[in-house]
């Protein structure tokens, strides 16, 4: 489905961004990885996408909070492959508290990496798809993209702001056969998933269960998690020359979370 095609996927080294990156290398795209680790973790995570689907993979340790390193993992995926196709702006953070007790820092970091890091990479990476004639730009947004939960000021803000940010680039590359799109993901079966519902059994000394239930998915109608893979079929999906005329969407992955 995306054979020939050159993808960046930023925060590829766990969770969501690494399922991304490997349904898109599978579907036949050479990739562009980015994110924190370690590095024989890295070097693993490289060779094993390149032995799983023969497809090229490089790396960038760039920080998302630096607009410069920005544009380098951008220059990177050109001087490595001569053309940037796809760019999914997925690196993110979270932290949860009241919002009169959220360290300004914290709040000025999750703006960097959560928004404003989109802002960069798309400014970066639009002038190359031009030039080829098209492109695809999907930013994985949130559920408290578009709707809000006591506690988390600074994620819910800055994922509000990334689907202004869609909305606008979509406008304003609807004749350039560019799309932009949002996904907003609810509960996903991540590593970190797996933490916090130990975290929260401990904390209340409640059964799994139901601490998955009536916690970790209280808000999520469907009452399980999505699976990473979800997220990957449908961005691959949204990288795919099929999906030419969805662009400027906020396209929901929440069990129903959004539909309250
Ligand atoms: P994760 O923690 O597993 O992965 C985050 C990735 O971002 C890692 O590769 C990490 O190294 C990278 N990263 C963090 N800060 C960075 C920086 N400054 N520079 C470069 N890379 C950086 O997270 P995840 O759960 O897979 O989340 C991925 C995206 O999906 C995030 O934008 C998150 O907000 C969103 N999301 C996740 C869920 C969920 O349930 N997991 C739900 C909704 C939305």
């Amino acid at each position: 489905m995306l054979d020939g095609k050159v993808a960046l996927v930023t925060g590829s080294t766990s969770g969501i961004g690494l399922g991304v990156a490997r349904w898109f290398a599978a579907a036949g795209a050479s990739v562009v990885l980015n994110g924190f680790g370690e590095p024989e973790e890295i070097d693993a995570i490289v060779e094993g996408l390149r032995s799983e689907t023969g497809t090229t993979a490089v790396y960038s340790a760039a920080d998302m909070t630096r607009p410069d390193e920005i544009s380098g993992l951008v220059n990177l995926a050109l001087e490595s492959f001569g053309r940037l196709d796809v760019l999914v702006n997925n690196a993110g953070i979270f932290h949860v508290g009241p919002v009169d007790q959220v360290p300004v820092e914290k709040w000025n970091l999750i703006l960097a990496v959560d928004l404003s890091s989109a802002f960069h990479a798309i400014r970066n990476a639009l002038p190359a798809m031009r030039r080829q004639g098209g492109g695809r730009i999907i930013n994985i947004a949130s559920a408290l993209a578009l709707v809000g939960a006591p506690l988390t000021s600074a994620y819910a803000a800055a994922k509000h702001g990334i689907i202004g940010l869609t909305k606008v680039v979509a406008l304003e590359t609807a004749e350039e056969n560019i799309t932009c799109n949002a996904i907003c993901p609810g509960n996903v079966w991540t590593p970190l998933a797996e933490a916090r519902i130990t975290e929260q059994v401990k904390t209340h000394g409640l059964p799994r269960e139901q601490v998955i239930r009536n916690l970790l998915l209280a808000e999520q109608p469907n009452k399980r998690f999505a699976l990473i893979e979800e997220i990957a079929a449908f961005a691959t999906f949204l990288a795919s020359d099929a999906a030419a005329s969805i662009t400027g969407a906020a396209l929901p992955i929440d069990g129903g979370w959004t539909a309250h």
